[in-house]
């Protein structure tokens, strides 16, 4: 039997099919649709989801269940994700769970994209040496997660939010409404209207020739990672300063928490890599309490695929019975 996962983005809706082994066997991956509003998003992860088991060459019948990792606030009990600020129309309450069984006829699990997404690093990816990490996805928001002894910890539920840790008091306006949030320097959403704001003002760029010359409408991380290959000014700017962003969030929960590992994920992280990763460990040094004790800080090692594969990780803990758990569902053995 086969596991899909679904890594449902601001930009992106990626799917991954995993066999009894964990092995990736098929992979679909559409841009999220922007005009139609949840419904859309909706029917969109259903087409994603049958034709990555088409890529699979498998029927739906052979699915044992979806997860599916989403932004936002989700209730796991009531099947519902809110407040998914970057997803289209998606401010309200929009039950997820009724509609992908009906459409799709298995079982569905939700959970938090960035949680997914770190779950899947600590199992399968960078994190797989330690037991204590804290993971920072830097994507169209900033997203983290913190593991510690080998478990997500979530708090009360919402733990993990580093991309509202305040980094310049009173500072730039966040997506969330607050201001001086690292996700208003080091989230794609801040840095694009940033851009745009400097254009406005006469600056310079070729970051929007980029995009048009890409096809796209938003500043994706392919986008930024050309205007960098470029040399292009802006662009370089405005990653540096979230290069800088991010490792004083990252430094401030290193002093708190004495994690292992800094893992560095999300479409911007992994498109930009080790120079990026590099530089955020740079920004970070300065503010470490234990400077000759760092934490490894690392690219996410499952790339773009991270979320799904960690949103299939879902099915296994759910719909195996405990029995088989063991032996068809612990690929890391
Ligand atoms: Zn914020």
């Amino acid at each position: 039997m086969l596991r899909a996962g679904v890594d449902l983005g601001g930009t992106k809706i990626q799917v991954a099919i995993l066999d009894p082994d964990g092995n990736v066997v098929g992979q679909c991956r559409i841009p999220t649709p922007q005009d139609a509003g949840p419904p859309g998003v909706l029917t969109a992860i259903v087409t994603a989801v049958r034709s990555a088991m088409l890529d699979a060459q498998a029927e739906t019948s052979d699915l044992m269940g979806v997860g599916l990792g989403a932004p936002g606030q989700i209730d796991h009990a009531a099947g519902t994700v809110s407040h998914a600020g970057n997803l289209p129309d998606w401010l309200g309450t929009v039950a997820v769970t009724s509609v992908l069984r009906d459409a799709l006829g298995v079982p569905i699990e939700l959970a938090n994209d960035v949680q997914v997404g770190i779950m899947a690093e600590s199992k399968l990816g960078a994190g797989r040496p330690y037991s204590s990490l804290l993971g920072i996805f830097c994507g169209t928001g900033v997203g983290g997660g913190v593991v510690l002894n080998d478990t997500l910890w979530l708090g009360r539920g919402a733990a993990g939010e580093i991309g509202h840790m305040v980094v310049v008091p009173n500072g730039e306006k966040c997506p969330c409404g607050r201001r001086g949030c690292l996700e208003a320097y080091a989230g794609r959403s801040a840095m694009e209207i940033e851009a745009r704001r400097r254009v406005k003002h006469g600056h310079k760029t070729d970051l929007f020739h980029i995009m048009q010359h890409k096809g796209r409408d938003r500043l994706a991380s392919g986008v930024w990672a050309k205007a960098l290959a470029q040399q292009d000014k802006m662009a370089k700017q405005l990653i540096h300063r979230a290069e800088w962003a991010v490792g004083i969030a990252a430094a401030s929960a290193v002093n708190l928490l004495d994690v292992e590992a800094v893992i560095i994920g999300g479409g911007l992280g992994c498109r930009l890599g080790p120079p990026f990763v590099d530089r955020i460990r740079e920004s970070m040094m300065p503010h470490l309490i234990l400077p000759e004790r760092p934490p490894q800080v690392l690219v996410a090692a499952l790339g773009d695929l991270g979320g799904a594969t960690g949103a299939a990780l879902l099915v296994e803990h759910t719909v195996s019975p405990p029995g088989d758990l063991a032996t068809v569902t612990d690929p890391d053995e």
